[in-house]
């Protein structure tokens, strides 16, 4: 078995947070079914249906629709599994503020209703204890907690209080009291989410980085040597197996050894990384170019001729040749010689034998006397 990697770690996380979260309101949705089927429906059918079933309903068409609200959250984990959280929280918090009205409106509705006696503040009591499991298990931020204790226990325990009687203001007392486990239980599953939260996707990020880092020049910001050959090893086996043409660039600059040892090697690094900018607009027009070694560029070229390698290696020589560098006060030009080859598809040839041609093709516009572009025969 191989060895886990950035990736199977960061992927693990990432079910493990999916599954939590699915879990969890899964869990929740179980429980408001089970409250309004167990508790909310027979005790109205025991009072002798105080509240209206038309209002029944309408406040089942709310928890439900609240419920898919927050379930499309749950959703865009588990089947986008590679989103980022904090798009999304309003629908919790949209769902989470629907539920906790509806609650608090059926709650002070049978409050209020003359028959409201008796074993009504048990039930009340339960339904509070039911709740606040419900809103735990989905309490992912400090938000939904305000949300529940602002929408859901502020207003019953008003509608206690304002109703009198020892024993209302027992339960609003008691109501506010249940928030404090409440609260304490809610920041641990809020930090527990927020650390899976991390795993998942502070380690995606890492693994972005790491691999960006990996594959970049730091000077330039071009490709690197490790990220060219990779490249170009994939894409030459895919020219000889399309029947494709394939053309290799290498650039490397005239006496760039003279310019560190007259002007310094941070003048040097501030040339090479000025050079990584020029070729930049290469990047731009689709062609991919690394820094291959010190003073060495290479330029890819898919699907060219033997006329249009020479021309883009021409146009490379020129824009280099004219650019004038400046560091600290210092102003220098530079020529570069260029070797070029062109693999077509009768040539069965690898991507080590295309390299060493341009790279005979190099010295031989060095031997040459320098500054131009020499075709690979
Ligand atoms: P030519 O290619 O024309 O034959 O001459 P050259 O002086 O460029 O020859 P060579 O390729 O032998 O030397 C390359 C020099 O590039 C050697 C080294 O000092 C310098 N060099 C390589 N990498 C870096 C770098 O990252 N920064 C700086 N400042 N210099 C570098
Ligand atoms: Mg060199
Ligand atoms: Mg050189």
């Amino acid at each position: 078995m191989r060895p886990k990697n950035h990736d199977d770690y960061q992927q693990d996380a990432l079910i493990e947070f999916n599954r939590d979260i699915t879990w969890r309101m899964f869990t929740g949705a179980l429980i408001y079914v089970a409250c309004w089927s167990c508790i909310v429906i027979p005790y109205n059918v025991l009072l002798g249906n105080i509240i209206p079933w038309e209002l029944m309903w309408v406040c089942f068409a709310f928890l439900a629709s609240s419920g898919v609200i927050r379930l499309s959250f749950v959703y865009d984990f588990y089947v986008k599994s590679k989103k980022d959280p904090h798009t999304n929280r309003l629908r919790l918090y949209v769902g989470l503020l629907a539920n906790s009205a509806t609650w608090s409106g059926v709650t002070a509705f049978i409050v209020y209703h003359p028959e409201f006696e008796s074993m009504g503040h048990f039930i009340m009591v339960i339904f509070g204890i039911l709740y606040a499991f419900i809103s735990l298990n989905l309490c992912i931020d400090k938000v939904q907690l305000r949300i529940y204790l602002i929408s859901y226990i502020l207003p019953i325990s008003i509608a206690y209080f304002a109703k009198q009687g020892s024993d209302n203001v027992y339960i609003a007392c008691l109501l506010w009291a249940s928030t404090v486990p409440v609260y304490r239980i809610a920041m641990m599953h809020h930090r527990e989410y927020w650390s899976l939260f991390h795993q998942a996707y502070l380690l995606k990020d890492y693994s972005a980085k790491l691999a960006e880092l990996a594959r970049t020049d730091d000077l330039t910001g071009l490709m690197n040597q490790r990220s060219f050959n990779q490249i170009f090893e994939q894409e030459i086996q895919q020219a000889v197996e399309s029947r494709q043409s394939y053309g290799l660039l290498l650039v490397d600059i005239d006496h760039f050894k003279m310019i560190n040892d007259s002007y310094g090697h941070l003048t040097g690094d501030h040339c090479l990384s000025q050079i990584g900018l020029s070729l930049n607009r290469l990047i731009e027009d689709n062609i991919k170019v690394a820094r291959y070694g010190g003073e060495e560029f290479v330029i890819l070229l898919p699907n060219a001729t033997e006329e249009k390698a020479l021309a883009l290696a021409e146009t490379v020589r020129q824009n280099l040749s004219a650019s004038v560098f400046r560091f600290t006060e210092r102003e220098f030009t530079i020529t570069v010689s260029v070797g070029v080859a062109v693999i077509y598809p009768q040539q069965r040839t690898d991507a080590q034998r295309l390299f060493q041609f341009a790279d005979e093709a190099m010295y031989a516009a060095k031997a040459a006397g320098r500054n131009r572009v020499v075709l690979y025969q």
